[in-house]
């Protein structure tokens, strides 16, 4: 089977329970599909990054004995790769320079899924304004639909649900959802396994990928960890970082969390026995949703 997958962590931090689970589930899935592993980094928002966190994840990961292949990319390397997927969506002539403010946006939009729905104010500019501008992307009301392998079948309406979305940012940043559509395509994803936060975005990254002719992945979006708040353990909201001294906990506590069911003695064993023991009985059915 061909089968290529990824984990691609923001460098905002250490890894933390919520993102090592990520990290579990889409390697596993790969692994047991004889399938590779690849590690990106999401290293776009310089000012969100933390120095040293990537490599502090790289050796997390190495401790906790998970091996990628290939090389390691830094989206902050590729810039040249979204710029050219840019002017291809250019001179498609479906993207328009915005000057809205947040707040003028916020004001006139009804909410949708991911904050206010861009109500389409510069949608028929048609000059490239002098001051700084965001890039945005005409959608339509057309259904996106996929299948989750979890989550089953989901579909978006973008122009209704989302609006017309950035795809680089007033600050001349390139924005996630097109890096991500670039990187998967360029790198050739076959399997998409990542935390459920992200199931939202999905439709706009086919959305791109249709647009700019890539074949779109199977994705398989992961149960969010929370935290006994509530809230989704991340950085914003103090996620402990994993200890590595006691990583065969942290791998069990990991694929307990996704439904599996190691026997007792696993935690007697090593972090090799472990992995060799979770690649054999990986069942993705059984992973809660
Ligand atoms: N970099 C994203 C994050 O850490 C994940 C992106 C993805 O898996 O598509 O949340
Ligand atoms: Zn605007």
């Amino acid at each position: 089977m061909n089968y290529r997958g990824r984990f691609a962590p923001s460098p905002t931090g250490p890894l933390h329970f919520g993102s090592l689970v990520a990290a579990v589930g889409s390697y596993l899935d790969a692994k047991s599909n004889r399938g590779e592993w690849l590690v990106r980094i999401e290293d776009l928002d310089r000012q969100r990054e933390v120095p040293g966190a990537a490599t502090e994840i790289l050796k997390t990961l190495e401790r906790l004995g998970m091996e990628w292949d290939g090389e390691i990319v830094h989206q902050s390397d590729r810039t040249h790769l979204y710029q050219d997927a840019l002017h291809v969506l250019q001179s498609m002539e479906l993207i328009y320079p915005c000057t809205c403010s947040r707040k003028e946006i916020s004001d006139s939009s009804i909410m949708g899924l991911q904050g206010p729905v861009y109500p389409g104010t510069c949608r028929d500019t048609r000059y490239f304004p002098s001051e700084a501008h965001a890039l945005r992307i005409r959608t339509h009301d057309d259904a996106i639909e996929f299948k989750d392998v979890l989550e089953g079948l989901h579909s978006q309406r973008l122009q209704r649900e989302v609006g017309d979305f950035v795809l680089r940012r007033s600050d001349g940043l390139f924005a996630y959802q097109l890096a991500v559509v670039v990187d998967d395509a360029q790198q050739h994803i076959t399997h998409v396994v990542r935390g459920a936060d992200l199931l939202s975005s999905t439709p706009r990254q086919i959305y791109l990928q249709q647009l700019l002719g890539y074949p779109t992945p199977q994705y398989m979006h992961l149960p969010i960890v929370t935290n006994e708040r509530g809230e989704k353990l991340s950085k914003q909201t103090h996620a402990a970082p994993i200890d590595v001294s006691d990583g065969l906990q942290q791998l069990v506590d990991a694929v307990r969390f996704l439904g599996q069911a190691p026997p007792a003695e696993i935690i007697e064993g090593t972090i090799a026995s472990f992995w060799q023991w979770a690649f054999k009985n990986w069942q993705k059915n059984r992973i809660p949703h």
